[in-house]
């Protein structure tokens, strides 16, 4: 039998209108969307067991033969309560099952008649003998040779259900529509990779993931590891690898600009710089360089802990693009970041005789501000790739702290312009792997080694009644001539109470210590104000600095040797390490002290990796096993398709599998000529996603 795969779920006996609008509120509109509706447990009632066998208050399947039905009073002074009770026997014994209120089951059971049920077995009430409170039933129908139980006696899927849809109705619905059409879904994967990668076929894969075959593992089955669930997850894997393959390709094609630096600018910084730049900076450098030479348009992303020193490779990057007489422009997040980046690179640009300018949309303001005409090197946010904003030349755009740029901008950035190089640099630490997955269609480098000579950060986590180590610190770190940087965190529904607190941190400090000087930053400051304290703490002129979290990335101040986290069990993990990335930057032993104020369990776990470990990676996996996947990623906010079967974390072999295979596939047919089906799945899988991307 032949169904077509979008025929109304309505075509599935027993389901009327009603039960279709309850459906479609699960997503359940057609055959198809039902087949992909996938259980997201199962339970094992396979084996039944003999009446005499039960054991107490363990959930079990056991079959038998009706010997009464009926409806009862169990309290004569409680006439209105009904019970309806199922008594059933095996030959080894007697079993009573009793519902409460249900006396429509009067209809339901028979005497005679062959039943299955499932449920908890519990002592009656004299202890004397077993019982069932409501237990799951079905009845085997002896006329039936297509002997097929699908809510027992077997290993049972669970869906998630909706009001007024039981798991029984929906278990109903499903069975019918899998037996309906499993077999007509053709598979779209090409024939060679579901033979080379052994996988089991798509039509058997749905079919055992709905109604699994007693021989597979229920542990595999929950876990999604069994070899039907693998193959789906494979099939979402490569479906999304391909949209990354297949944009990178289109990438390859595209005419861009073959640079030619010559190192004018470049050497004469390097000899100003008072660091040589360590094996991996100068790796990395040299895998930009030989993308910029190349006329195909640069796409990398380049991944490094804070303070790995991505800044430097970054300007020396902008600095091959402005030798080659293009402009070049750096982008970040947030304003106090594009001023930090101003602070830190204009003297070093300005020393070389190259002109620079800051762009937000603060400056943008003021007149003189709003072209960058012929400046060489221009920082700013999003501000400088909005409308208006008019480019002589540009040729090369860097892309900072990229976490908070999605696959979505990254997109209508390179609509920007006559194909510029792109160059992203993120401080988010995550393996490999699933870099290849969020980032898959960039290339990658990895600056995988510090700057000589950098202790790591001492971490101690403290409650409020050991406030004292703080002052400790501070008085201690501040007679070195060292600063200290105090963070209080921004509470998102009240940014004005969280500036309460800071400012009366603030104040409080400034009593404790009279002598030094106290600053404060935060978010509502006016840019102006903002650049004017943090050019004085990076002068010295502030020893104290007291800040809401808008310290978080990109500050550089190698003097500061001590961090206080206020609240620091309101911090993700990931903002945690940024910040405290903000110390340990110059050779001075840093410490970072994280006061919280009584700690969740999840909280304390994360203040504990903190505590045990500097390392990113490490942290960012951490961070993965608290959170899990789906928040870790934010998929919704990195513009990826959602998985529903795959797991980046649990299915990390498999990735790499799909991912070779699709781009083999790209490789050799970009546009997919040879396989119309797979490029329908494909555009039905990344949606309007790749229409961006085909223009971008
Ligand atoms: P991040 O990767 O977090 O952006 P930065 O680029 O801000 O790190 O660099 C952190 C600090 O390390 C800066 O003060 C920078 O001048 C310094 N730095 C960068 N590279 C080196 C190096 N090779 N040797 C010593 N110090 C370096
Ligand atoms: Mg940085």
């Amino acid at each position: 039998m032949n169904h077509d795969l979008s025929s109304p779920i309505q075509y599935i006996k027993g389901v009327g209108p009603q039960k279709a609008r309850l459906l479609g509120r699960l997503g359940i509109t057609t055959l198809r969307d039902a087949l992909f509706y996938l259980p997201f447990r199962y339970e094992d009632r396979s084996s039944t067991k003999k009446i005499v066998h039960l054991i107490y208050d363990e959930l079990q399947a056991v079959t038998g033969k009706v010997v009464s039905a009926d409806v009862i009073t169990p309290n004569p002074r409680r006439p209105r309560m009904k019970l309806f009770e199922v008594v059933i026997t095996d030959g080894s014994g007697v079993l009573k099952a009793k519902w409460f209120n249900q006396t429509y089951l009067k209809k339901v059971f028979r005497p005679g008649q062959e039943v299955v049920f499932y449920g908890t077995v519990k002592r009656n009430y004299w202890g004397a003998g077993f019982e069932l409170i409501n237990p799951e039933y079905e009845l085997l129908d002896e006329d039936d040779n297509d002997f097929s139980q699908i809510h027992t006696g077997r290993i049972v899927p669970i869906y998630h259900a909706t009001e007024g849809l039981s798991q029984k109705q929906l278990r109903n619905i499903m069975y019918a529509a899998v037996t309906a059409s499993a077999a007509s879904l053709s598979d779209t994967i090409p024939r060679e990779i579901v033979t080379a990668c052994n996988l089991p076929e798509l039509s058997e894969s749905i079919l055992n993931v709905h109604f699994p075959s007693s021989s597979l593992s229920i542990d595999e089955l929950n876990r999604g590891t069994s070899a039907y669930h693998q193959r789906l997850a494979f099939d979402e894997l490569f479906t999304l690898q391909l949209g990354l393959a297949a944009m990178k390709k289109g990438e390859v094609q595209a005419k861009g600009i073959a640079f030619s630096p010559d190192g004018r600018y470049a050497n004469k910084l390097l000899r100003n710089l008072p660091f040589k730049l360590t094996g991996a900076q100068e790796r990395v450098l040299s895998d930009i360089l030989s993308d910029m030479r190349s006329p195909a348009p640069m796409h990398r992303l380049i991944q490094g802990d804070v303070g790995s020193g991505k800044t430097i490779v970054a300007l020396l990057s902008m600095l091959a693009a402005v030798e080659s007489g293009y402009q070049a422009a750096l982008m970040a997040p947030t304003e106090i970041l594009a001023e930090q980046h101003y602070l830190n690179i204009h003297k070093l640009v300005e020393d070389l005789g190259l002109s620079i300018q800051l762009l937000t949309a603060s400056t943008k303001g003021k007149q003189s501000d709003t072209t960058p005409g012929d400046t060489d090197i221009i920082v700013g946010t999003h501000a400088l790739i909005q409308e208006g904003v008019t480019f002589r030349k540009l040729g090369l755009i860097v892309i900072d702290e990229q976490h908070r740029f999605g696959v979505m901008q990254r997109a209508a950035l390179r609509k920007k312009g006559a194909n510029p190089d792109t160059l992203i640099m993120t401080a988010t630490p995550i393996p490999r792997t699933l870099a290849l997955t969020l980032y898959g269609d960039l290339d990658y480098s990895i600056i995988d080694e510090l700057p000589p000579n950098r202790s790591p950060v001492i971490t101690r986590h403290l409650n409020e009644r050991q406030k004292q180590a703080i002052y400790q610190l501070i008085e201690e770190e501040t007679k070195k001539g060292r600063q200290v940087y105090v963070v209080y965190p921004v509470i998102e529904e009240s940014e004005k109470t969280s500036l309460k607190a800071a400012i009366t941190g603030m104040e409080a400090l400034q009593l404790k210590f009279p002598h030094l000087k106290v600053g404060l930053i935060h978010g509502r400051m006016k840019p102006a104000a903002r650049e004017e304290v943090m050019r004085s703490f990076k002068n010295g002129g502030i020893h104290l600095l007291v800040s809401t979290t808008v310290i978080e990335v990109g500050v550089d101040v190698p003097n500061a040797t001590a961090m206080v986290i206020i609240h620091a069990e309101r911090f993700g993990l990931a903002q945690l390490h940024q910040l405290r990335g903000r110390v340990g930057r110059g050779s001075g032993q840093s410490y970072c002290i994280l006061l919280s104020y009584g700690v969740s369990e999840d909280s304390r776990k994360r203040l504990d990796v903190m505590v045990r470990t500097n390392d990113g990676f490490r942290i960012a996996e951490e961070d993965l096993l608290i959170r899990g996947p789906g928040e870790f990623f934010g998929t919704k906010q990195s513009g990826l398709p959602d998985l529903k079967v795959a797991n980046l974390v649990r299915d990390v072999k498999l990735l790499e599998i799909a991912r070779k295979e699709a781009f083999a596939l790209i490789e050799g047919d970009p546009s997919l000529k040879k396989y119309p089906q797979l490029r329908n799945s494909l555009e039905h899988f990344w949606g309007k996603r790749l229409e961006l991307f085909k223009t971008a």
